[in-house]
């Protein structure tokens, strides 16, 4: 059993009193970090040597509170200036390592803006955050603010990060361990599934799973959205209100998507020994002009929460790659005959005669591709007693335009 670390992200709704201490916490962190950036750049343009965080937290913490420039420092909680500069300190570590080929190179480390889009302070352990006994999220100088817990924490955590985010809004961000303790009680179904886009997952079973009403429902208020932005005349104040409601509409979708994800896929591993899945880099479908489709679906993100929530629960997760197209091959026979046209959602194998439904014949034949235990009969519309004469059959020699539902 492997242990991993998870990130949990609760809504926040902080009172108006609230907002405005963490409003200062978040400028005082930046201030901080901005500062002891400066130093050290002006010790490196000047030829000195690379100052010591210790030193900094001296100077820019400790001292500066004490002058009339800085006294406002002292009104947020030391720890988060403090981390504020081991989050510089980081920075520049990953910056070395990248320039020292340990890691992927990125930029050198930057000043942070009052206009970034996402603001964030990290309270760690000696901060003495807690939960309190009404639910709520105390934080030192900001006060006992409401959450939202959507999911339960499977253990304590000792940092939270309270983050805003473009569209003004407010979460706490933990990172819990998670140990062996979850493993789930031994269940027998095995399920084989198949990402589409008539349904968003077809299992081996049969079920086949629809993004629910209201995932959509965002979707549709996203457009709208969009539509209402691209109307409204550049540099105008309504377009400044318009950018602010996209922003909060996409916001809402990524929500209520990651929800949704969450939700079934915790459901599949819960009722499932074994998941399966089709490795979607050969799907081949995102090379496609389905490729935008592909991507809202959210395919990949889905797939890793089965992988870890597999791993955590000591369930089987196996990622198949693709030997045989699992649309066109008989999930009874294992003959390869089937359609390619993605409008034909149902066929005839040509050699056994089975009746097959296209999304849930590729579910069987990706369980069946992963060695896992499942029935053909889930496919199979009708059984194939008589073989279809030709011609009649699901399948086009031609090829078709597809549509994509
Ligand atoms: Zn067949």
């Amino acid at each position: 059993m492997i242990r991993m670390q998870l990130r949990y992200s609760f809504r926040l709704y902080p009172s108006v009193g609230q907002r405005m201490a963490l409003a200062r916490a978040f400028g005082c962190a930046r201030v901080v970090y901005n500062d002891a950036l400066r130093a050290r750049e002006t010790a490196r343009s000047e030829g000195l040597p690379f100052p010591k965080t210790g030193d900094l937290s001296k100077a820019l913490i400790t001292e500066a509170k004490s002058t009339p420039e800085r006294a406002w420092l002292g009104e947020v909680s030391a720890v988060v200036l403090q981390q504020s500069l081991r989050d510089l300190d980081t920075a520049y570590r990953n910056f070395f390592d990248g320039l020292k080929g340990k890691r992927p190179r990125m930029g050198a480390p930057r000043y942070k803006s009052k206009r970034d889009t996402r603001q964030s302070v990290r309270f760690t352990a000696n901060a003495r955050w807690s939960i309190t006994p009404g639910q709520k999220l105390r934080l030192p100088k900001i006060g006992d603010v409401k959450v939202k817990w959507s999911r339960s924490l499977p253990s304590t955590p000792s940092t939270v990060t309270v983050v805003k985010d473009a569209a003004g809004r407010y979460f706490a961000s933990f990172v819990v361990e998670t140990g062996p303790e979850e493993v789930l009680p031994q269940v027998a179904p095995e399920v084989g599934i198949d990402l589409g886009l008539g349904h968003f997952a077809v299992l081996s079973d049969g079920t086949k799973i629809d993004s629910p009403r209201f995932l959509r429902r965002a979707e549709k208020r996203l457009k709208k959205a969009q539509r209402s932005l691209s109307r409204k005349e550049k540099g105008s104040k309504n377009r400044d209100k318009a950018r602010i409601r996209v922003a909060r509409a996409h916001a809402r979708v990524a929500d209520a998507r990651r929800e949704f994800h969450h939700q079934l896929s915790t459901q599949l591993i819960r009722d499932n020994q074994a998941v399966a899945v089709e490795d979607l880099a050969v799907k081949g479908l995102a090379r496609t002009r389905l490729a935008k489709s592909v991507h809202d679906a959210g395919w990949s993100a889905f797939v890793s929460m089965l992988e870890y929530k597999a791993a955590r629960y000591g369930r089987t997760f196996v990622k198949i790659g693709r030997f045989e197209p699992t649309s066109r091959v008989c999930s009874v026979c294992g003959v390869k005959d089937g359609p390619k046209p993605l409008h034909i959602r149902e066929w005839t194998c040509q050699a056994c005669g089975a009746v097959l439904d296209r999304d849930i014949n590729a579910a069987v034949n990706v369980a069946k591709a992963a060695g896992l235990a499942a029935s053909a009969c889930g496919a199979q519309v009708r059984p194939g007693l008589v073989p279809a004469p030709r011609g009649e059959a699901g399948t086009h020699s031609t090829p078709q335009p597809s549509t994509a539902r």
